[in-house]
Formats: C-alpha cells, sequence, structure tokens
C-alpha cells in the first residue's frame, strides 16, 4: 500500500493559488531530498556508487542542483540536456550521456563537457572518432536480446532499438582496445516503471556475469557497471514501492559472489534513475472548469495532457485527490478531463471520486517524473508552471507558465503581410518565366 497524502493542507494549498494561478506542478523538495539521501544510502556498500538523475524526468535546474549537492550526477542523452547540467555546474565523471541516433554535435558537446559516452551501437565508435576522436573512458549499452523479458512501456529487449548484441560488445572491446582505450563501462536498461525488485537483481547478475566474462575472454578489467534506471513507483495506491535498502542489500551479496572472486573488486556501480527519485514528489494541481452529464459524468479541469501526458498515452494510472473534499466519501463516478480535441485527453476514466462541482481543487498525484517534461504545445496548448514547495514552507517558481509569446516565437509573422497567395495559373507563370 502506498497512501497517497498532499505535501500541504487543503488551506495552505489554495492560498499559493492565489500567488500562482492552477495549473501548476508543485515539488516537494524536503521528501525529494530524503529521498534521494536513502537511494545513495542503500548502496553506499559500494564506494564509488554513482546515481545519475536521468534529466528527461524532470528537467529543471533546481532540481538537478539540488539532487547534484546531494551526491548526484546527470545522466543526459540529448544536447539540451547536457547544455542544462552544465549550467547547473556538473562536468567530467558527473555525467553520463547515454544517448542513442546521436548527431555528432551532440558527442561534440559531451566531449567538450568530458562526459561518459556510453555508446548505443558499434557503429558510433568509428562516428564518435570521426567527429571529436576517442575518449580515455568509454561505455558500450548492452541489449541482452533474448536472454532477458523486457516490460510494457520498454518493450522486449529483442525488440527494442537500443544497444549492442552480446557478440557486438566484445568486438567493440577488442576494436576500442586497439585504438588505445583503456578504460571501459558497461551499461544496460532493460525495464520502466518496473515495480519488481527481482528484475532488478536479475539485471545485476546478468551485468556481473558479463563482466566476469569479458575479464576471462579479453583480460579487461571494466571500471563500471551501470544498471540504468527504469526502478518503478506505486502510481496506485495499492502498489508497492521497491524496497531501495533490501534491493541494495541483495545486490551487495550478487557482487560479493560474482565480483569479488573474479578479482574484479572494487568496481564502480553506477545508476541512472529518474521515475524514482522524483515521481512521487510532484503535483499537478489545477481546478474545476466545467461539469457535463450526456452518456457519461464528465470533470472538465484548466490543464490537459499539454501538463501530463501519461494517462493519455500509456493509459497510465495517476491518482487524484479533490483537496477541498478529502474526507468526503467517493460516491461519483466520473471521466476528468483536460480541454484538447483529442478524445484521450482524459486524467482518469471512470474513476470512483467525491460528488464534485465547478471550483473544486484537484490535485493529481506522482507527477514529479515524466510530467511536465513530457508536455507539448498541440492545440495550441500551453505547459503549466512548475512550482518547488521549500521545507520552510515557501513556494520558489522555478519555471513559468507558457505564454502566447513563447508558442508564437518561433513562426514568422513578418513577412506575413507581403505574402500573397497565388492561383495555379499565376505559378505556371512565374515558372515558365523563370
Ligand atoms: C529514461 C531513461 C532513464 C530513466 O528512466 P526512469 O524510468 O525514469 O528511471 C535512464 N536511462 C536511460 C538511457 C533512459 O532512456
Amino acid at each position: 500500500m502506498s497512501e497517497k497524502k498532499l505535501p500541504l493542507p487543503y488551506s495552505d494549498l489554495e492560498k499559493i493559488t492565489e500567488t500562482f494561478p492552477t495549473p501548476f506542478h508543485l515539488y516537494d523538495e524536503a521528501a525529494m531530498s530524503e529521498n534521494a539521501r536513502s537511494f545513495l544510502d542503500a548502496f553506499s556498500w559500494n564506494q564509488e556508487f554513482k546515481q545519475y538523475f536521468a534529466v528527461k524526468a524532470t528537467p529543471s535546474p533546481f532540481i538537478i542542483k539540488l539532487l547534484s549537492d546531494i551526491g548526484f550526477g546527470a545522466d543526459c542523452s540529448s544536447l539540451a540536456e547536457l547544455a542544462l547540467s552544465e549550467k547547473c555546474g556538473l562536468a567530467g565523471d558527473e555525467l553520463m550521456f547515454s544517448s542513442n541516433d546521436t548527431p555528432a554535435e551532440e558527442f561534440a558537446k559531451a566531449r567538450e563537457l568530458g562526459a561518459i559516452i556510453n555508446l548505443d551501437d558499434i557503429s558510433h565508435i568509428d562516428y564518435l572518432q570521426e567527429c571529436c576522436g576517442l575518449p580515455q573512458l568509454i561505455s558500450f549499452r548492452y541489449n541482452p536480446g533474448n536472454l532477458r523479458e523486457g516490460n510494457i512501456i520498454i518493450g522486449e529487449p529483442k525488440e527494442a532499438k537500443y544497444g549492442f548484441t552480446r557478440p557486438q560488445i566484445f568486438d567493440a572491446l577488442k576494436i576500442c582496445m586497439r585504438r588505445g582505450v583503456k578504460r571501459f563501462g558497461l551499461h544496460t536498461m532493460v525495464a520502466s516503471n518496473e515495480l519488481d525488485a527481482d528484475f532488478f537483481l536479475e539485471t545485476a547478475k546478468m551485468m556481473f556475469e558479463l563482466a566476469v566474462e569479458v575479464k576471462k575472454e579479453l583480460d579487461i578489467s571494466v571500471e563500471f557497471l551501470n544498471l540504468g534506471g527504469g526502478i518503478g513507483i506505486p502510481y496506485q495506491p495499492e502498489d508497492k514501492a521497491v524496497d531501495l535498502h533490501d534491493l541494495g542489500r541483495r545486490i551487495k551479496e550478487m557482487y560479493d559472489q560474482f565480483i569479488v572472486p573474479a578479482h574484479l573488486h572494487p568496481m564502480k556501480i553506477c545508476m541512472e534513475c529518474g521515475r524514482v527519485i522524483t515521481g512521487p514528489y510532484g503535483y499537478l494541481v489545477s481546478r474545476v472548469l466545467h461539469k457535463k452529464e450526456t452518456y457519461k459524468k464528465y470533470v472538465g479541469l484548466d490543464s490537459s495532457m499539454a501538463d501530463l501526458m501519461r494517462p493519455a498515452i500509456y493509459e497510465a494510472y495517476h491518482h487524484i485527490t479533490v483537496a477541498n473534499k478529502q474526507h468526503e466519501e467517493s460516491t461519483e463516478t466520473y471521466d476528468v478531463t483536460g480541454s484538447l480535441c483529442e478524445n484521450n485527453d482524459k486524467f482518469a476514466v471512470n474513476r470512483k471520486l467525491p460528488r464534485i462541482e465547478v471550483g473544486d481543487l484537484l490535485v493529481i498525484h506522482d507527477t514529479g517524473a515524466h510530467g511536465h517534461a513530457m508536455g507539448f504545445n498541440y492545440n495550441g496548448k500551453l505547459r503549466s508552471a512548475e512550482l518547488l514547495l521549500r521545507p520552510d514552507g515557501e513556494v520558489k517558481q522555478i519555471r513559468r507558465a507558457e505564454t502566447l509569446d513563447d508558442y508564437f516565437a518561433t513562426l514568422n509573422f513578418d513577412d506575413l503581410a507581403e505574402f500573397q497567395t497565388r492561383t495555379d495559373a499565376e505559378s505556371a507563370q512565374k515558372t515558365q518565366q523563370v
């Protein structure tokens, strides 16, 4: 069971909306920090353990800074994420660059910052060497194919576009060694939003065995193993969170069983989790604009899937609390919708909730990762603000809401006045003249 509570009393929440109009995402800094410290503690048996926060989950400088102050690095997969992490003061081996289908300019930026480069394909060795030279330390993303089962969000490994096959890992190590690379890491990521701790234990075992085989066959002592991200969170109240300390202990047992006897100790263990770090500590706060009764009962909010895509694209469950009716019984069944002209713009379908009125304040839970970040501007919808609830109760706006000016910023209006539509005949004439 995971209790779905609000980070502050309703009256305080209502007060925040006087300064910052709904909708907005609210992040609970104290809870986020405590969770981040606890995560590091669970793996503190591994001296050099590093958790690289997957920036794509919540690409906000305040969140990246908050986590880096606690000892996290940043896991980036695009130019913007690298540049954002750089602005937060991260560099060198505090940055993991795990991208795919990567443009040369992104490799160049990663090299410039001294980030650890985690290649997605064997052909990227030549590509990287040509564009910016091979670094001293290089990592490869392993895709176990048929050897592992994936899960719904990320799919079966053998159908996934990511990573090297097993033989390619060995070939890549040999190629890079011949070209003077001395230090290596291996990475994998085979699950997303997975709540079964055994899955991650299996992943650790798979990577430990791979490192042992690499040592045996090529006499290479891999410097780090990156177990990826993908640890799930209890979106449903009846879900159970992964016990990270228990997982840490079990991975240590596995480490002692495989890594130590192979003389690979000390080996640095890395992870690049996003969701489990920030997900449960974000809340989308939104007000009821309309009620509608047709074949079903609808509650229309002042937010939309531009602010939170997961229910629409994954049919994901996000718990909803009616903040001003927390002690009322759930007697009604509603579809809770946004305003996009897309029928799947629904935060919830057939959800049991207390009787709702226009003006009620709804809180959608677990939006701290892959929430605001996934938003888009389809249908001219503008993304909401992001607020940080400080431990002392202060509320800091860490991103303002988008405005129409933001939306229009990339459009060419300058040439519009002299732009005249041509008929087909005029176009043909013009072509002949040329
Ligand atoms: C998305 C992603 C992550 C983070 O996944 P979470 O589910 O948020 O933990 C880590 N590494 C890579 C390569 C990713 O694409």
